[in-house]
């Protein structure tokens, strides 16, 4: 048995979004029913639609910042109640018995595999449709309560770009005396810059321009540069004990290393669709690490959520119709987002 709801999906890979109807499992046993009210439009969205990655499953629903409402529990779920403010991430399931899920690394799954929130097979054998929708069924150990004191529709993109680079800063070490570098200030990097300097770091960015250095100042940032200007790469060199790199195109890795100090950290969670090559005496001078992330455990989601309340931290958001999701795709791509879109889910 399943339940019709309407959502935007592309139908082929780079095709145009249009508005469809899907079909959701019934809510069983320990599933939640979860009224999406807002969407955040992450750029591993545009990726996937885009193949870019990989072979995706056709129609897509896109959608892993997702923010709503319960509106039916089922009859075994004990941490939910119809009305919680609740949200869901980059993932619906895994195999829950793995040492990675067990320890709360639900994202490293080494059983079954993480199942993801859109552009996957769930457990039931069905494709699984992600955020861009009115509603969503999901088993309520993947579902994370949204404090009272943030917003719906500005708490929307922590369930990925806030965990995404939480989970890293936390990891590496991000917090007072450290001098942490945020490469990239789009949705993932206007988080880190907010998060990074509510765990203590000193903060600099590194963008391509100084376009956006009053939000990055306004958000926390010690210090903006542009990665433009070839006196940053002379004037910031062997300054960092971290940087984190957000960007969604190939870049030149070695060039960034240097701006680490000794035994300093380069942790990348950008994804871009083609692979970077690396001068490895960059690495191996200084005693340098290279490390990547992926998003953030269940646990780990709370936590960074709980925090955010905590430091009055959200996103800051541009709200859209649903019919202007096309648009978005290609304001994100010509990097013309101020920092994350979201969709308001009533106009799908
Ligand atoms: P976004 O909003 O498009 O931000 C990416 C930023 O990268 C841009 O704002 C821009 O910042 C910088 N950038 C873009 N093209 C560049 C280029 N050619 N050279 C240098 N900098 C460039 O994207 P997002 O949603 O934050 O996602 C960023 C990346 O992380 C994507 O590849 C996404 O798939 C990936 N991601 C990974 C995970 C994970 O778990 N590891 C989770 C979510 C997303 P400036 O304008 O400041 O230069
Ligand atoms: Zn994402
Ligand atoms: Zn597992």
């Amino acid at each position: 048995m399943t339940s019709t709801t309407t959502a935007y999906a592309a139908h082929s890979p780079k095709a145009p979004l249009e508005r469809t109807a899907i079909e959701r499992r019934d809510v069983g046993e320990f599933d939640v029913l979860i009224d999406i009210k807002y969407a955040g439009i992450c750029h591993s969205d545009i990726h996937q639609v885009d193949e870019g990655w990989d072979e995706g499953i056709f129609p897509m629903v896109p959608g892993h910042e997702i923010a709503g409402i319960v509106s039916e529990v089922g009859p075994g779920v004990t941490r939910f109640r119809t009305g919680d403010r609740v949200g869901v991430g980059c993932m619906v399931d895994s195999c829950r018995t793995c040492d990675n899920c067990k320890a709360g690394n639900e994202q490293y799954c080494t059983g079954s595999g993480m199942v993801g929130t859109y552009n996957d097979t769930g457990k039931d054998g069905q494709p699984t449709y992600g955020g861009y929708s009115q509603a969503i069924v999901v088993d309520e150990n993947y579902v994370v309560r949204i404090p009272d004191d943030l917003a719906l529709d500005v708490a929307a993109p922590l369930l990925c770009a806030g965990i995404t680079t939480y989970s890293p800063l936390r990891h590496f070490g991000a917090g007072p005396g450290k001098k942490v570098a945020i490469l990239g200030m789009g949705g993932l990097g206007h988080m880190a810059v907010q998060i990074a300097h509510a765990l203590g770091a000193e903060v600099t960015v590194l963008s391509q321009s100084l376009r956006k250095k009053d939000d990055g100042l306004r958000l926390g940032a010690d210090h903006y540069h542009a990665t433009s200007d070839p006196k940053t790469f002379e004037e910031l060199d062997g300054t960092f004990d971290l940087i984190l790199s957000t960007v969604a195109a190939p870049l030149d890795f070695s060039a960034y290393l240097s701006l680490l100090k000794t035994d300093g950290t380069l942790v990348n969670v950008g994804l871009p669709e083609e692979p970077i090559s690396l001068d490895l005496f960059s690495v191996v001078t200084g005693r340098k690490t290279i490390a990547g992330s992926l998003i953030g455990g269940i646990a780990e989601t709370q936590e960074m959520l709980d925090f955010c309340a905590k430091h009055g931290i959200g996103a800051e958001i541009e709200l859209i119709r649903a019919d202007q999701i096309n648009e978005a795709y290609k304001r994100v791509l010509t990097i013309d987002v101020r920092y994350r879109f979201v969709i308001d889910t009533t106009t799908i």
